[in-house]
C-alpha cells in the first residue's frame, strides 16, 4: 500500500490499502534553501512542485548508473497507466501533445489558456479522470474550439484510425471529451449498481460485475495457503462469448512497453550492487516476460529479503485502488536509495514491532503471534513513474500479498525528500492559521507537526499495515469496495493509538507528548473538516483514504460526545473542532482499532459497510460550504504533484563513468518530452 500526499498543507494523513503501497500527506516545515523554487506551477486544483535528490552525488558511479537504468525503466510504463485509466486516454494524450506542439493560431485567446489548463490536468491525472475523485474532468472550452485547434496544428500527426477523416476523428472524440455522461467516473463506489459497468477504468471490457465475480470464483483456489494475486496484471474481456483474461507480458497485453522496461531492467541487473539484488531484478524480468503471477511472488519474496542494497525500486502492477473490485493493479514505479541517517528512526519502530503488536488493544485472536521481519527505511526518491507520477506516495509498504507479508515480512518506506519538498513549499501558506482554534494549537503544529507527521507515516507503514491477522478462509476480497477505506483506517488507527504512548518518548521517537497532541489536533481537524476542501459542492466522499479518515474522526467525535472529548466551536462565524481530552481520545482510537481489526480479521462485510456508510461518506453541506469559502480565500491548490529530475549519463570510451542530475526541467517541457520518448503503445 502507499500513502499519498494529497492535502495541502499540512497535517493530514492519508493512508492506504491492504495490498501494497500507501500514499500520504503534506505537513509543515523547518528552515531551508529558500533559493530553490519548490513550486513551479499552479492551475485548477493542482500545484506542481520539484524535489531535490540529496545524496545522489555521494553514490558510487555504478550505483548512479543503476539509478539511471532503473529510472529509464520507470518512465517506459507511462503509456500503460494512461491506458489502464481509460481505454481512449492514449489517443487523447497523443492528440493533446500534437496540438501543444503544432498549434499555430492565437495563443492570447482565453480559450487557449483553458485548453492548456485542461491538458495540464490530463497529464497530471494520467488521463481524463481526476486522479483523486476519479470524476471525469470537463474542458473549459467547447468542441468547436477543439476542432479549430486540431485543424490549426501544423507539422504534427494525429492518431487517426486507418482511413479515418479528421472530421470523423473529431466526431469520435467529441462525446469522450465533452459529454459529461460518457465515462463519467473512473472508479464507481456505488455498490447499488454494477461496479464494473459503471467504472470507466480499463480493467474490464464488455463484461458485468457478476460475470467477473463468477469467472474468478471458478479459478480462485480458496484452500491455497499461498495464493497468487489472481487477476493482478490482467484485463478481463469477452471473447467469442466467453469471459477471458488478457495478461500483461512481453508478448501479451502492453508488450511493446514491457519490452522497453525489460531492456532497461536487464541493463540494471548488470550493474546491481550485489548478487542478491541481481537475482531480484532477474526475477522481475522473468515475471514480465511471462506474466506468470507465481513468478511475481518469487520476485516479491526475493525483493522483500533484499534489505542490504542501498538503491532499491518498485516497478510493476502493484496497487489495486483503481479497481472497483479490488484485484487489478495500476502500473507504477519508484526508484530510490536509502537515507541512512533517517532510517535509524524507522529501525527503532521495526525493532519493537512485536511489542507494539502484543500491546495493542486488539482481541488476541486477531493478533500476529510472531511479527516477521518488518523492515523499515527512510528513502530518497530518485524517479517517479506510472501511477506514482506526478502525484506521489510519501510512504509505501509492500508487497501486498498477505501470505508473503506474513511469512516473509514487508518493506516499509517513508520518502523523506518528497515530504521535505511539501514542507518547504507550504511554508508561506496561511492554512494552519485559518483552521487552528488557538495560537497554542498553531504553535504546537509548527513546532511538532512535520516530525509528528513523519512518525505517523512510519507507524502507519511499518506497523499498521503489517499488524493483525486474518482468520482462516478470510481473504482481502471479503470486504469488497469497503476493503480500502477499512484497511487505511486500520493502519491509521494503529499509528494514532500508539502516537500518545509513553513508549514513543522512551524510544526517542517523539521529544515530548505535545508532538502527539499536534498529531491528534491535525487528524481530527482534517477528518471532520479540512479534507472537505477536496470535495466538490454537493458530492459525497468517495475516495478510499478520505472515507477512512472521515470514518475515524466522525466516530470518535460521536462516541466522545457525552464526555465532551471533542467539541465543535464557533468563533467569528467560523467553525473549529477542538480536542478537549487527549487521553480519552486515545482510548476511543483504541476501541475503534479493535473493532476495525475484528471486521478485517473476520471479513465482516456488513460491519465494514456500516462503519463506512455511517461515518465516512456523507458531508455536512453547510459546513462544507463554509470550509470551501475559507479555503478559497487562501488561494491554495489542494493537490500537488512533482516533476522528475533529469539524469544524464557521462560516457567515456563507450562506458558510463558518471551520471549528472538536474532539477530544472519545466512541467510542460517534461510532459512533452515523455510524450515523445516513452510513447510505446498504439493509440487505439
Ligand atoms: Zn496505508
Amino acid at each position: 500500500m502507499n500513502v499519498k500526499s494529497s492535502l495541502l498543507l499540512a497535517l493530514c494523513f492519508g493512508l492506504a490499502l491492504l495490498t501494497a503501497g500507501c500514499k500520504k500527506t503534506e505537513p509543515e516545515p523547518a528552515a531551508a534553501a529558500p533559493e530553490f523554487g519548490w513550486q513551479i506551477d499552479q492551475f485548477a486544483d493542482l500545484r506542481i512542485l520539484r524535489y531535490q535528490v540529496p545524496g545522489f552525488e555521494a553514490l558510487t558511479p555504478s550505483q548512479k548508473e543503476l539509478v539511471y537504468y532503473l529510472s529509464e525503466a520507470a518512465l517506459c510504463g507511462r503509456d500503460i497507466i494512461f491506458d489502464q485509466n481509460y481505454k481512449h486516454n492514449i489517443k487523447i494524450l497523443r492528440t493533446f501533445d500534437a496540438i501543444v506542439e503544432g498549434y499555430k493560431g492565437d495563443k492570447n485567446d482565453p480559450r487557449w489558456t483553458e485548453f492548456m489548463t485542461f491538458v495540464k490536468r490530463v497529464w497530471f491525472s494520467n488521463g481524463i479522470h481526476h486522479h483523486y475523485s476519479t470524476d471525469k474532468i470537463l474542458p473549459g472550452f467547447d468542441a468547436d474550439y477543439f476542432a479549430a485547434l486540431v485543424k490549426g496544428s501544423e507539422g504534427v500527426t494525429f492518431p487517426l484510425a486507418q482511413g479515418q477523416s479528421v472530421d470523423d476523428f473529431l466526431a469520435f472524440l467529441r462525446p469522450i471529451l465533452f459529454d459529461p455522461v460518457v465515462a463519467a467516473k473512473k472508479v464507481s463506489q456505488d455498490s447499488s449498481k454494477d461496479l464494473v459497468v459503471n467504472s470507466a477504468v480499463n480493467f474490464y471490457e464488455g463484461v458485468t460485475q457478476a460475470e467477473v465475480e463468477a469467472y474468478y470464483k471458478g479459478i480462485v483456489d480458496k484452500k491455497d495457503a499461498t495464493p497468487i494475486s489472481y487477476g493482478l496484471n490482467t484485463r478481463v474481456i469477452k471473447k467469442d462469448g466467453k469471459v477471458v483474461e488478457e495478461v500483461a507480458s512481453l508478448d501479451g497485453l502492453y508488450g511493446a512497453a514491457i519490452a522497453k522496461i525489460v531492456y532497461w531492467l536487464e541493463k540494471a541487473a548488470g550493474v546491481a550492487e550485489n548478487d542478491r539484488q541481481k537475482k531480484v531484478i532477474e526475477a522481475l524480468v522473468a515475471y514480465y516476460k511471462t506474466g506468470d503471477l507465481e513468478k511475481f511472488d518469487e520476485y516479491n519474496i526475493l525483493w522483500v529479503e533484499d534489505t542490504a542494497s542501498l538503491v532499491d525500486f518498485v516497478n510493476g502492477f502493484i496497487e489495486v485502488y483503481n479497481d472497483p473490485l479490488g484485484t487489478k493493479a495500476n502500473w507504477e514505479s519508484l526508484v530510490n536509495f536509502k537515507d541512512l541517517a533517517a532510517t535509524k528512526r524507522a529501525d527503532a519502530l521495526s525493532a519493537n514491532a512485536q511489542w507494539f503488536e502484543d500491546n495493542s488493544p486488539v482481541d488476541p485472536r486477531y493478533k500476529k503471534k510472531e511479527v516477521k521481519g518488518v523492515s523499515a527505511k527512510v528513502i530518497t526518491a530518485a524517479m517517479l513513474g506510472g501511477d506514482c507520477y506526478p502525484s506521489t506516495p510519501i510512504g509505501i509498504n509492500l508487497p501486498n500479498a498477505n501470505w508473503i507479508r506474513k511469512e516473509h515480512g514487508s518493506k516499509s518506506v517513508t520518502i523523506e525528500n518528497i515530504t521535505y519538498a511539501y514542507d518547504q513549499s507550504s511554508l508561506k501558506s496561511g492554512f494552519g492559521k485559518e483552521f487552528s482554534w488557538s495560537d497554542e494549537v498553531l504553535e504546537r503544529a509548527k513546532k511538532y507537526g512535520p516530525l509528528a507527521g513523519n512518525i505517523h507515516t512510519d507507524m502507519h507503514e511499518v506497523l499498521g499495515h503489517g499488524s493483525g491477522q486474518l482468520m482462516p478462509g478470510v481473504g482481502p476480497e471479503s470486504l469488497k469496495n469497503y476493503h480500502s477505506p477499512i484497511e487505511e483506517s486500520r493502519a491509521d488507527l494503529f499509528a494514532l493509538y500508539y502516537m500518545m504512548d509513553e513508549k514513543m518518548v522512551e524510544l526517542g521517537l517523539l521529544p515530548h507528548m505535545d508532538a502527539a497532541k499536534a498529531e491528534y489536533d491535525a487528524n481530527i481537524r482534517n477528518g471532520l473538516m479540512t479534507q472537505l476542501t477536496r470535495i466538490e459542492p454537493g458530492k459525497t466522499i468517495d475516495q478510499a483514504h478520505m472515507r477512512g479518515r472521515a470514518m475515524v474522526s466522525h466516530w470518535v467525535y460521536e462516541k466522545g460526545k457525552a464526555e465532551n472529548v471533542i467539541s465543535r466551536e464557533t468563533k467569528d462565524g467560523k467553525t473549529f473542532f477542538v480536542v478537549n481530552d487527549y487521553p480519552k481520545l486515545r482510548r476511543l482510537f483504541g476501541q475503534l482499532l479493535a473493532e476495525v481489526q475484528r471486521i478485517t480479521s473476520e471479513g465482516d462485510y456488513e460491519g465494514a459497510r456500516n462503519l463506512i456508510e455511517t461515518y465516512g461518506v456523507q458531508v455536512d453541506q453547510e459546513l462544507h460550504q463554509e470550509v470551501l469559502g475559507r479555503y478559497a480565500k487562501l488561494n491554495l491548490a489542494p493537490y500537488s504533484g512533482f516533476v522528475n529530475p533529469v539524469y544524464t549519463p557521462v560516457i567515456e570510451n563507450g562506458r558510463i563513468v558518471d551520471v549528472k542530475v538536474s532539477t530544472t526541467e519545466g512541467y510542460i517541457e517534461q510532459m512533452l518530452r515523455y510524450g515523445k520518448d516513452y510513447a510505446f503503445l498504439k493509440a487505439d
